[in-house]
């Protein structure tokens, strides 16, 4: 139940915002009823504009990893708007914040920054298009790498969400462009490749998905794109926006590496936890291929707040934290919630299934989910959305936010302790019982 205030706040915002909201998937569209309006944040907490408190699943949608506001990550931002909000000219911490990346993902030896994932990903398409002299993109089905017109095409998130995977607006001449292949379906992008090999520019993945809920990748399949791109000539874009810096201390490519994979991709795209909550991203690779960029190679690309001061001091407080312990505090918080989760649905009869990577997870609901994996998005839109809906609404009751859409990851914190894993134990039994009456 959302409060008065909110409701009236909600009104105000619809008449001047398209849906009252700066981003889709804020709306509570999918579940219905009127989206919490945020005025602070603390640890696993975050305050409502009505004062109330819930504990927080959504994270800023996976930057605020140390949980809201830490004391080092603000300090520094404070710090750092002491000085200048913005310079357009280069820093040292953006030498900082680079060196940082490239000492922590090997690969990786330069980066450019940019201010959004959406940039990011646009812009290693562009230079894996100028790298290759190629044009046409492969992407999976319910994958999501931000809106960029080349990328809206069969996409998760909030495409998913409103059940249209592609959006109006966007040229069919290009999305004609974007080629895309069922997840987890190695068959089908070793024939995709025998037939235009010679014509694909890259191969974007999402490593592990997590924008039509958490998809884990089979064994094998990051290092079969790695084996057909490289067969063809194409280049492997490794979009690590979300799992980076969280599903390890590296990101997913890390994880797997850890696990004995050996797949290294052309390009790396980070977003969220490496700007600290603070709008910051970056693409990432080898010189030879990063050195295509502006001012010293034929790619442009620029930003008039890219490598922003007070992101980046936000981006190295973070990463400076994020190590092999934080991990285990957070797939320890991971362990909890979802125990918490699996355990009341188990015990109120609903069907459903936990799907995990590290300490990235989400839960589908529904008999086919019940049943067997979800391994693609074809599997992901079979959900019960109406138990997932129930289900929301109690947890909310119960004092925890949630994303307010099936398709979406819910994201812990190391801040997330016993008080709060209390809370959201309690919240998922009162969700569990509600889904079970659906
Ligand atoms: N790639 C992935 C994998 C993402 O999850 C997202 C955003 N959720 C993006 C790209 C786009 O990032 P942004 O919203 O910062 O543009």
């Amino acid at each position: 139940m959302t409060a008065e205030h909110d409701t009236e706040l909600f009104e105000r915002a619809c008449r001047v915002i398209p849906g009252g909201v700066s981003s889709p998937v804020r709306a509570w569209g999918p579940v219905g009823g009127t989206p919490r309006f945020l005025r602070s944040a603390s640890g696993a907490w975050v305050t409502d504009e009505s004062g109330r408190r819930l504990v927080d699943l959504i994270g800023s949608w996976g930057p605020a990893i140390l949980g809201h506001t830490h004391p080092e990550v603000v300090a520094a931002v404070r710090e750092a708007a002491g000085r200048a909000l913005s310079f357009g000219a280069p820093t040292a911490a953006e030498v900082d914040l680079a060196e940082l990346i490239c000492a922590r993902v090997a690969p990786v030896e330069q980066v450019r920054f940019v201010s959004t994932g959406t940039e990011a990903t646009m812009t290693a398409i562009r230079l894996a298009r100028a790298a290759t002299g190629r044009d046409l993109l492969v992407k999976f089905a319910g994958c999501y790498h931000g809106h960029s017109d080349s990328l809206l095409v069969a996409a998760g998130s909030g495409l998913a969400t409103a059940g249209r995977p592609s959006s109006a607006g966007v040229p069919d001449a290009i999305a004609a462009l974007t080629l895309v292949v069922p997840y987890n379906d190695v068959d089908a992008l070793e024939a995709l490749f025998a037939e235009r090999g010679d014509q694909i520019a890259a191969v974007i993945t999402e490593p592990a998905p997590a924008n039509m809920g958490v998809i884990v990748p089979d064994a094998g399949f990051n290092a079969a794109i790695r084996r057909i791109t490289a067969a063809h000539g194409a280049l492997m874009i490794a979009d690590e926006v979300l799992t980076g810096f969280r599903c390890s201390f590296t990101g997913e490519w890390g994880r797997e590496q850890q696990a004995g994979e050996s797949w290294v991709p052309d390009l790396f795209t980070f977003g969220k936890v490496v700007g600290g909550g603070m709008p910051l991203a970056a693409l990432g690779g080898p010189r030879d291929l990063m050195e295509l960029l502006a001012p010293v190679g034929p790619v442009y690309q620029a930003g008039t707040l890219s490598g922003n001061p007070l992101a980046t001091a936000a981006g190295i407080a973070t990463l400076s934290r994020v190590d092999e312990a934080l991990m285990t505090t957070i797939d320890r918080v991971a362990d909890s919630v979802t125990d918490s989760a699996h355990r009341a649905l188990d015990a109120a009869g609903v069907p459903h299934r936990v799907q995990r990577v590290g300490s990235l997870f989400s839960i589908f609901f529904g008999e086919s989910a019940g049943e067997r994996p979800v391994r693609d998005f074809t599997d992901a839109q079979a959900q019960d959305l109406a138990a997932h809906k129930a289900f929301f609404h109690a947890v909310d009751d119960a004092g925890v936010l949630l994303p307010p859409s099936a398709f979406e990851a819910w994201f812990v914190s190391a801040a997330h302790d016993d008080q709060a894993l209390e809370v959201i134990d309690r919240a998922m039994r009162a969700g569990a019982e509600a889904a079970a009456r659906v």
